[in-house]
């Protein structure tokens, strides 16, 4: 069964991790996607081609969610490439680890533009459209960290923890024109990121999760799906820990 047939989503940061296995996903279920990157051209470009064998309509759009007006831009782009927007998934983030003591001003604001602000830009940009159409699913990418904090991501875990208050806050505000707002919050994922960290500190992270590994995009996607289809409408303002149980 197909899932999200006909739906057009937008997924921000998908041309690598996380939001790429949310988009291979959501084009296995039919859906119309809009993805964005901030630099990796050649590999947006790889999986346009690879998700157009699911018959659905597949965009890449080079743009910087942390940018006010770029986010503005792009939901109108999508609405006139596609027609309508109905889901949206603000999944771009980056770290820029350090101790407090050594954590410079510029990486506490990145961190915070990119995982935070541009969580308020498109949903800002998606929000007129899903009004008119007085529906809409959004779904903000946290991390369990955002929960429970973690020394050394004292910028990452702010920002985290705040798209758990936003996503509460759009979830009172919109939800009476049926419009749903969640977050989720992965664990340790392991994408292509992780390859590159130490095995053995790897190893014992595993070691420390119930479910005796690290969580795959397709863990996460699975989530995704859920609350982007038509099986969760009765679920909003919730954040959803997605972590093997590392968090209970
Ligand atoms: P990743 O592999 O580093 O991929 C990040 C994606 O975001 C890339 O597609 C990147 O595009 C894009 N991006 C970065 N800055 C952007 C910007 N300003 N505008 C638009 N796109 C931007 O990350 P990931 O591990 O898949 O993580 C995805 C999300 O899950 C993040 O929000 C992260 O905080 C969260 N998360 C991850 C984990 C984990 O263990 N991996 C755990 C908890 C939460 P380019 O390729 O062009 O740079």
């Amino acid at each position: 069964m197909k899932l999200l047939e006909g739906k057009n989503v937008i997924i921000t940061g998908a041309s690598r991790g996380i939001g790429k296995g949310i988009a291979e996903v959501f084009a296995e279920h039919g859906a119309n996607i809009a993805f964005t990157y901030r630099s990796s051209d050649e590999k947006a470009k790889v999986l346009e081609q690879a998700l157009s064998v699911n018959k659905c309509k597949i965009k890449g759009y080079k743009s910087d969610a942390s940018d006010f007006q770029a986010a503005d831009q792009l939901a109108k782009d999508v609405m006139k490439d596609f027609g309508s927007i109905d889901v949206l998934v603000n999944n771009a983030g980056i770290t820029k680890d350090a101790l407090l003591i050594r954590m410079s001003e510029q990486d506490f604001d990145n961190v915070m533009a990119v995982n935070m602000k541009s969580v308020f830009n498109m949903t800002k940009a998606v929000s007129s459209f899903m009004l008119k159409a007085k529906s809409g699913s959004i779904i903000n990418m946290s991390s369990v960290v955002g929960v429970k904090g973690n020394a050394g991501q004292a910028n990452y875990a702010a920002s985290k923890a705040a798209i758990n208050g936003f996503t509460k806050s759009i979830a009172l505000e919109l939800g009476s024109r049926n419009i749903r707002c969640n977050s989720i919050a992965p664990g340790f994922i392991e994408t292509e990121m992780t390859e590159s960290l130490d095995k053995k500190n790897v190893e014992h992270w595993r070691e420390q999760i119930p479910l005796k590994r690290g969580g795959n995009p397709k863990d996460i996607a699975n989530t995704t799906l859920f609350l982007a289809s038509d099986l969760s409408t009765y679920v909003t303002g919730q954040v959803i820990n997605v972590c093997g149980g590392m968090l209970t």
